[in-house]
């Protein structure tokens, strides 16, 4: 037995030589089966286009059978059909929209203009309280990690303290 090749989109099988790929690929109704395939994953904005932009079938609309049936070459939508679609569309056009928001708005958790300002509010207030941070808050940001050995650091590096702070003259420059 020679060899032979199978085409997945016509589902037959036909003895192998490079002409007979060629010509086989280059076939009518294998390039109707082909665009078929492709169809299937179109969007639905693609299909409407590529629907809205053939003929209608006439055998098909006027209530005959058309033999050509999914790969005929012309439309088979009907009006109804065809709003689906477009309803299908639109559906697609919100979900791509949805997916671009940020996630906290994807969640309905988006922080409110109201949250905002109470949180500013709060933090206005603490500060005017205390001029100096919460002394844990300081602590946390001026932690030396526990690999640096401290005596070696330059004076710039060393963490201040809320007294060193308080304590400072400050120096005219220039
Ligand atoms: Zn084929
Ligand atoms: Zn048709």
């Amino acid at each position: 037995m020679g060899k032979r090749y199978y085409c997945d989109y016509c589902d037959r099988s036909l003895p192998y030589s490079v002409e007979a790929r060629k010509k086989h690929d280059y076939g009518h109704h294998h390039q109707k089966l082909k665009k078929h395939h492709f169809d299937q994953f179109k969007s639905a904005r693609e299909q409407l286009q590529d629907e809205l932009s053939r003929e209608k079938c006439r055998r098909f609309h006027s209530g005959q059978d058309c033999s050509f049936g999914d790969t005929c070459i012309y439309s088979h939508l009907t009006d109804i059909d065809i709003s689906n679609l477009k309803q299908q569309a639109r559906e697609e056009e919100l979900q791509l929209k949805k997916l671009r928001l940020p996630t906290l708005v994807k969640n309905g958790k988006e922080p409110s203009l109201e949250s905002w300002l109470s949180r500013k509010e709060q933090k206005v207030q603490s500060t005017s309280d205390y001029p100096v941070e919460d002394s844990t808050d300081w602590e946390l940001k001026y932690t030396i990690p526990p690999n640096v050995v401290v005596s070696c650091l330059p004076p710039s590096l060393i963490p201040p303290s809320a007294e060193s702070l308080l304590q400072y003259e400050f120096v005219d420059w220039g």
